[in-house]
């Protein structure tokens, strides 16, 4: 494995973190009291996304023909992600459409399908929301019960999803509902693509312990679905769905932003004193640091092992998943020992007189725990590694 840069990322890098600098939007604390789906916050992110995009940095590896840079140089759009991160860049808007919802239509969606929703994807005209999870239906979630029954051209949908992030202000859902409730679970299930303003659709929003509303119920009353917005073959969702959450797994663990996160919590460590001394200096504080510096080290090799696969055209297989686990649960650690070493500040919120880092740290304790449930919790990430990595035999 070559760990080097080569001199064309290096000048490439350098271009990026140029134009990052100039055009990253400065934060709007305005903003940051609006409801996730307040149209003026809507419409700022969108603004963002379309001008990464018109930059070609939105999915550049993306053909041509459906809006994309059609540039197979994988490291190009790693080192974008890289200087999204570091530059403290705003998340992308549409970023289910652009890392689950793309690659899955790549993969088995059909030229119609790929040509009408693929540029939308790219330019946040049009955002995705993911349809996966319903009541009683989560880690277990080929046991889903939407009932979606074909009748001529159409489906008739009805039932309940719930968790849907997003779901309050996207254009689009891609959704999982059972076509046939006598197959085996896993061979009755169909993925479709729901336009949110079909009629009998309810959306209602959930608070979250953050206090903010990501994620939704949504609701399916009689609503009429054309069989063309069929991705894969009838009754055969499942392994559109795997190809989707191989690609959030993916997502999920990112060693950017993890790095990033570690960085911060030694400057906290080295700034805030603890007890008349800098907490970096007390013996507990620093063995905590230690451990965690050697799993983010960890995580990085494992990420590099894992772009080295990408460069050389191996697929990463259950590396994803490991991504995920250890990532979620690194980032989440991160913020727990931010939190150790607040002490007695730990309990203030954001907006508090003395707060530290604005209550940064606070938010992204309860944030990071959403995310080792979301996308698989790291139980059944367990599961699955050990079943299909290690050969382990399934339990009962
Ligand atoms: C922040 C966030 C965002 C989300 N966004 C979306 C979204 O956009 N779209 C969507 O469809 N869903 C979304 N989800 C839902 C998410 O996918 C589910 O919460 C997750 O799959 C777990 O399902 P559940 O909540 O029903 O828990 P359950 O499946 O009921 O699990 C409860 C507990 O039991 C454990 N468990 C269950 N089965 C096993 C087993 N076989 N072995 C060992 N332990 C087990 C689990 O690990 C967990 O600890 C989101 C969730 C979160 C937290």
């Amino acid at each position: 494995m070559d760990l080097s840069y080569s001199k064309q990322d290096k000048a490439f890098r350098k271009q990026v973190r140029a134009w990052m600098k100039k055009n990253v939007p400065k934060k709007d604390k305005s903003l940051s009291t609006l409801a996730p789906d307040d149209p003026r916050r809507i419409e700022r992110a969108k603004a963002w996304q379309r001008s990464l995009h018109r930059t070609g940095y939105v999915a550049r590896g993306w053909p041509k023909e459906y809006g994309g840079q059609g540039d197979s140089d994988v490291m190009r759009q790693t080192i974008v992600n890289e200087e999204l991160i570091l530059a403290r860049a705003p998340g992308l808007i549409g970023a289910s459409g652009l890392t689950m919802l793309g690659p899955t239509l790549l993969q088995c969606g059909t030229e119609q399908q790929k040509q009408r929703y693929l540029p939308t994807v790219l330019t946040a005209e049009e955002i995705w929301c993911q349809g996966y999870s319903e009541p009683g239906s989560g880690s277990d979630l080929a046991s889903l019960r939407t009932r979606a029954e074909l009748v001529g051209d159409e489906f008739i949908i009805n039932g309940q999803k719930v968790w849907t992030s997003g779901a309050q202000f996207s254009d689009w859902m891609f959704c999982l509902v059972r076509t046939d409730p006598d197959a085996p679970k896993h061979r009755g299930i169909s993925y479709v693509l729901i336009d949110m303003k079909t009629p009998g659709i309810t959306v209602r929003p959930l608070v979250q312990m953050t206090g903010d509303a990501g994620f939704n119920e949504v609701f399916f009353e009689d609503v009429r679905v054309p069989r063309d917005n069929l991705v894969g073959d009838l009754h055969q969702g499942w392994m559109v769905a795997n190809a989707t959450l191989f690609h959030e797994r993916n997502m999920l663990g990112s060693t950017t932003r993890t790095q990033m996160m570690m960085h911060n919590l030694l400057r906290l460590a080295r700034s805030h004193r603890r007890y008349g001394k800098p907490a970096a200096e007390d013996p507990v504080i620093r063995q905590k640091l230690a451990e965690l510096l050697g799993r983010v080290e960890a995580m990085k090799y494992h990420s590099l092992r894992q772009l080295t696969d990408v460069i050389k055209g191996r697929r990463a297989g259950l590396g994803a998943m490991v991504n995920k686990l250890v990532g979620t649960e690194l980032n989440h650690d991160i913020c727990a020992l931010a939190l150790e070493i607040m002490n007695s500040y730990a309990p203030l919120k954001r907006g508090a007189d003395r707060v530290i880092d604005n209550g940064v740290w606070q938010y992204e304790f309860m944030f990071t725990l959403g995310l080792i449930i979301g996308g698989g919790t790291s139980q059944i990430q367990k599961n699955i590694i050990s079943e299909r990595g290690l050969g382990m035999p399934k339990s009962g």
